[in-house]
């Protein structure tokens, strides 16, 4: 036989999202607040989306960072910016979401938007600080540049003494004696005949090792400015773009 309920148990609102509530209700079934405490819990439905989301994060993430890493390696390796990979790191940005994200939710878009930004940084950086200027492979190809790296190199391997290099790249040394004088027109003809025996490809790799200290030499803020333009803008956009808008194809 059903007890009668006791004279003080009436329904009650929850005061966090106005729901009426049976008597004696510990936690509110909508809002997941704890009525005595007020503490307010994680319902299921949200506990789970908040993993799924979770995971999306970490996949995006993964993605993305991978994808920039490999773009920037990558133009540093084509000595160009090619600036049309952003968009790889926005598809893959995507990509891991659309992947790992059970299914739709708001965030997701966010997600993929805040990774893929994260993700282009990085690649541009690694561009940024290893790729070889197109101003300093210019530089290198002067001839009087790729002579006196011969000679500071033939320097560095102590085939010659450092007076003889010293008097080698200076046009204005006077050579007082003839001992110095007999050791400089050596090293100058062992000079000027490896120039000329260089095959094409060791002549590249002269002028990319100069055009590297050119590089380090010169500060990254520049680097970034002769690097930078318009476009990388432009793609970062069409990047971001795609980032934010293919999460929400998700089917469910
Ligand atoms: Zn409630």
């Amino acid at each position: 036989m059903p007890s009668s309920p006791e004279p003080s148990a009436k329904k009650t609102w929850c005061p966090t999202c106005g729901k009426l509530l049976e008597p004696d209700v510990v936690l509110c079934t909508r809002c997941g607040r704890h009525l005595a405490t007020g503490h307010r819990g994680r319902t299921l439905v949200e506990a789970r989306e908040g993993d799924h989301v979770a995971v999306a994060w970490i996949a995006a993430a993964a993605a993305a960072v991978g994808a920039g890493v490999a773009w920037g390696l990558l133009a540093v390796y084509a000595g160009a910016p090619l600036r049309y990979g952003a968009c790889a790191v926005g598809l893959a940005a995507a990509a891991g979401v659309l992947l790992a994200a059970r299914r739709r939710n708001p965030r997701l878009p966010f997600v993929a938007f805040t990774c893929t930004v994260a993700g282009l940084m990085i690649g541009k950086l690694i561009a940024v600080v290893w790729i070889v200027p197109p101003f300093a492979l210019e530089q290198a190809q002067d001839q009087r540049r790729m002579y006196e790296t011969l000679v500071w190199e033939m320097q560095a391997d102590k085939r010659i003494d450092e007076k003889t290099a010293g008097t080698l790249v200076d046009d204005e040394a006077s050579i007082d004696d003839s001992e110095t004088g007999r050791k400089v027109k050596r090293a100058e003809a062992m000079i000027q005949e490896r120039l000329g025996a260089m095959s094409a490809d060791e002549r590249r790799q002269l002028q990319l090792r100069i055009a590297r200290a050119i590089r380090d030499r010169t500060s990254l803020l520049e680097r970034a400015r002769l690097l930078l333009s318009p476009w990388d803008v432009a793609w970062f956009l069409a990047a971001i773009a795609l980032a934010g808008l293919l999460p929400r194809l998700h089917r469910r």
